[in-house]
């Protein structure tokens, strides 16, 4: 089997605070979640190489490069996407592009079919707009010259699937049902640039095994489960607090967490114990004020 994807997402968990997101939005978070659907809808069908960790520290982009460069060294046929959300200082800003370096035709192709395939996907152009005509040649010296397009061998293009920056898109990138069709746009392109057949069902949750019940004795008392890791530091002046261990929400073990679970960003779906504390916002910071509020009690 030649045909391989360099499953390539953006930045890794501890780049935003400072960078690379928005509050209540690490572009990490949105990024990962596509490359992960899109290694689900995949298995079986291609092998998908990623440089970056799914839930890891952010793998320089030099690096990152290296080794698609050093996959493509073995297989010329490998192609490569590379996900990204974007940011604008012009809040009205938004909509879908993708890069190709210019003096690929065949960069161009896959980006061509990429945009016609989310098209496809998402027809309702008033809600899912298009940036500028969605397609970018990334020209060495100009703003457009980004180092994903340039710096790898194989046919590599790089997508800005919407603006973290405009409140409509922001709600899209921080969607389960927007990630789950990024990954699905995503995937059907590979196929299609192989001219292989994509025939799995859109989006269904993989098949967990029943979670074994936790006996009554080693239950905890109380657990923290925090959205994502913009909520530590709040999650951490708790945990002191209240002395409970810390989960993030994407990691949780299988079937009962605690008695009482403090909730520190985002709400109790998912999760299980017999009693919920609630201490989020609609954003990080609001997140940050109801534990501070809490503490105070
Ligand atoms: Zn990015």
């Amino acid at each position: 089997m030649n045909e391989e994807l360099h499953n390539d997402f953006g930045h890794g968990k501890n780049t935003y605070p400072p960078s690379k997101g928005v509050p209540g939005l690490p572009e990490f978070e949105f990024n990962s979640a596509v490359g992960r659907e899109t290694k689900r809808l995949l298995e079986g069908i291609m092998t998908t190489y990623e440089a970056q960790p799914f839930n890891g520290n952010d793998v320089p982009l030099r690096t990152r490069t290296n080794f698609y460069n050093a996959r493509y060294a073995r297989n010329k046929k490998a192609i490569g996407i590379s996900d990204h959300a974007n940011a604008n200082g012009k809040k009205s800003v938004r909509g879908f592009g993708v890069f190709y370096w210019h003096s690929s035709s065949e960069a161009k192709k896959l980006a061509q079919i990429i945009l016609d395939e989310y098209k496809k996907e998402f027809p309702d152009r008033e809600k899912y707009p298009i940036w500028g005509d969605g397609l970018f040649a990334s020209e060495p010296g100009e703003w457009t010259d980004l180092h994903m397009c340039r710096e790898t061998k194989g046919i590599f293009v790089l997508v800005e699937w919407e603006f973290m920056t405009n409140p409509e898109s922001y709600k899209l990138l921080k969607s389960d049902d927007y990630r789950k069709r990024c990954a699905l746009v995503k995937a059907r392109s590979a196929c299609r640039w192989y001219g292989i057949p994509f025939d799995k069902p859109a989006a269904k949750p993989a098949a967990k095994p029943a979670p074994k019940p936790k006996e009554e004795d080693d239950m905890l008392e109380k657990a923290i489960v925090v959205f994502g890791m913009d909520d530590f530091p709040a999650a951490k002046r708790l945990a002191k607090k209240i002395k409970a261990p810390i989960y993030v929400r994407d990691g949780l073990p299988a079937g009962r967490l605690a008695k009482e679970v403090y909730v520190v960003g985002g709400d109790e779906k998912g999760l299980k114990g017999d009693k919920f504390v609630i201490l989020s916002g609609s954003d990080l910071f609001e997140t940050s004020n109801a534990v501070g509020e809490f503490l105070k009690k």
